[in-house]
């Protein structure tokens, strides 16, 4: 039986002889010296294909939502739109001060973005869309 073993420095993929296993063979394309996995040891190549649809482990919640709830920011956007709290809730720091120093936009922006976070098309400051709950 043989080790089959890919030269990492041109991509050559060789069978080397089960004495050279945990030792370091050439390469006889380029010459570059190859580590030769330990016999009973993973060959390089010989990782198992990830399992299709396989997902992550760790997800608590699916990715692109935010934190943020969108019940809570439409009340704040209806209620304290105009001093900007809710682009503070949003993490929209910057926004949110700017809002609250030119008092909602006039309403205007205060309209906008309360008309946003009710159609669910607000999302927060990294991006992610809003808790539904
Ligand atoms: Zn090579």
């Amino acid at each position: 039986m043989a080790i089959r073993v890919q030269c990492g420095s041109c991509g050559a993929t060789m069978n080397v002889k089960d004495e050279l296993a945990g030792k370091r063979g050439k390469c006889p394309k380029c010459g570059a010296v190859i580590d030769v996995p330990a016999a009973g040891g993973s060959p390089v190549e010989a990782g198992p294909p990830p399992a299709p649809g396989a997902a992550p482990a760790a997800a608590s919640m699916p990715a692109g939502t935010s934190d943020k709830s969108q019940s809570v920011a439409f009340i704040l956007a209806a209620l304290l739109g105009g001093l900007g709290i809710d682009r503070f809730y949003l993490g929209y720091t910057g926004l949110g001060i700017a809002k609250l120093l030119t008092a909602g936009g006039c309403g205007i922006w205060a309209l906008v973005d309360y008309l946003m976070v009710g159609m669910g098309l607000m999302k927060d400051a990294q991006g992610n869309s809003l808790l539904k709950s």
